[in-house]
This record gives C-alpha cells, structure tokens and sequence, in this order.
C-alpha cells in the first residue's frame, strides 16, 4: 500500500504526499505552496505524478502553478465549477481516480465552501477543510444542514479510515470539545495522547473515522450528551440533528 507523508507548510497546513510503494511516483493534495513540495521531492528522490485539490482556497492552491512550471504534464485534479481555475481534470460526485494504485471515490462536502470534495476509501479519506480531527471546517460559503450531510458522509466510512485533513487543528479543537462533552472519556485519552504528540512537534494526524465518531463534537451532533452543556444562549429547542450541528458550530466560532 502507498505511504502517506505529511509535508509541513505554512503554520499549521499538512500537503500530504501520496508515495507508491515501488516507484518514485507521488502525488500530493492541496500544495497551497510549492517551495515545501519541491523540497520533499528533491530529498527523497521522488517524481510528481499529480495533485489532488479538495477546495478553492488560496492555502490549498497557491502552489500549483508554481509547482507546474517543473511538472507542466502532470494532471490537476479538483472539483467541477471551482473558483479555482487551475484544475485540469474536473471530478463530480460519483466519480473515482486510480492514485499510486488505490481507487478513491469521490463525494461532494459543501459547507466550508460550495466546491468542498473529499477523496475517499475505505482505508483513507482525504477531508480537507471538512473534517477536522476534533472538528470541522468554518461555513464559509455553505449552510449548516449542508456540513453536517457532507460530515454524516464522511461518518459512514469504516471506522478504521485514515483521515487526512488539511490542518493541524486538532489542539484548539480539543479544547472546545472538552467543553461540549466534560464527561467523554474518549475524548480525555485522546486530548492526553494529541496533547503529547504536539509537545514532540509530532503530528495528531492522521485521525481514524472510530476515533472522530468517539470524540468529534461535530460528528456527534445527534448525541443526547452534547445537548446538556449548550450555553444558555444557544440552549433553545431544536428539531433536527442539523441545528444541533448549527448550535455547535456557532458555539465554536464563538469559542
Ligand atoms: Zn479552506
């Protein structure tokens, strides 16, 4: 199976680099800059074979033109109708693209923005600014009801997925989960473990789907227990799971 490397970049932005197993192939998901890329790839003796974008944001995509300028051949794959117009094979939900040999799915997870897409397996699943460890993307463009069927998507994979997401959130995500569920002991001995990963300078990623429906607020929206510590503010009836969701989200930007 392909070998998975995070590529730091920025403050706290991964690329993740996609290495097949037995060639110098390698593919990378949303260089929001090339000088990093161009590095790993020269200290580890590896080709660029394409690039995976999730979502039009500028730290997502700022490096691919640069990056082409050495590698004018190699695919841009991303959503379909992106504001960004670098991406040379459009993908729409449905379609699946064969990557240092593994098929990936691809569904649509609009709610950070419109053009979100996710590139799924059963064994990884790369999020984005989707899902976080610990959290989920802001709604910029899309509606809350929108995040939370694009998250409800992402839950369905098994619970051993690898998730890949773009930023090292986890943290500052922690901390506002803590304060959703005080009494999730899951989520305890996860903040102990993230807590001293981050003190090495070690990743916390990647997360699994398990332990995210284990400790993500975000994810457990329809949970009784993240009902009881809404503050008052936000502690109106609600109907449906998604304005729960709603409640939480607004809560976090709050946070
Ligand atoms: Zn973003």
């Amino acid at each position: 199976m392909a070998q998975v490397h995070p590529i730091n970049a920025f403050n706290d932005n991964y690329i993740w680099a996609i290495c097949e197993p037995h060639s110098q192939g390698t593919w990378v998901v949303d260089p929001g800059q090339s000088a990093p890329v161009m590095q790993f790839l020269r200290e580890k003796n590896r080709q660029l074979k394409g690039i995976l974008v999730t979502h039009h944001h500028w730290d997502h995509t700022d490096g691919i033109a640069e990056i082409r300028e050495s590698f004018p051949d190699i695919p841009v794959y991303g959503p379909k109708d992106s504001p960004y117009l670098g991406i040379t094979h459009p993908l729409v939900k449905g379609d699946s693209i064969t990557i240092a040999g593994a098929q990936y799915n691809i569904i649509e997870t609009p709610g950070h923005t419109l053009d979100h897409i996710c590139y799924v397996n059963e064994a990884r699943a790369f999020t984005g600014d989707t899902l976080f460890s610990g959290g989920c993307g802001r709604l910029f463009e899309g509606s809350a009801e929108q995040m939370w069927q694009s998250l409800s998507k992402l839950s369905e994979l098994p619970d051993t997925c690898e998730v890949y997401c773009t930023h090292e959130y986890t943290l500052a995500n922690l901390a506002f989960a803590n304060a959703v569920e005080p009494d999730n002991t899951a989520l305890k001995t996860y903040t102990v473990w993230a807590t001293q990963q981050r003190a090495q300078n070690r990743p916390t990623l990647p997360s699994t789907i398990g332990k995210e429906l284990a400790v993500n607020p975000f994810l457990r929206a329809n949970s009784n227990a993240i009902l009881r510590h809404l503050p008052e503010s936000l502690a109106t009836p609600t109907e449906t799971t998604s304005q729960v969701f709603a409640k939480l989200r607004l809560w976090k930007d709050q946070f």
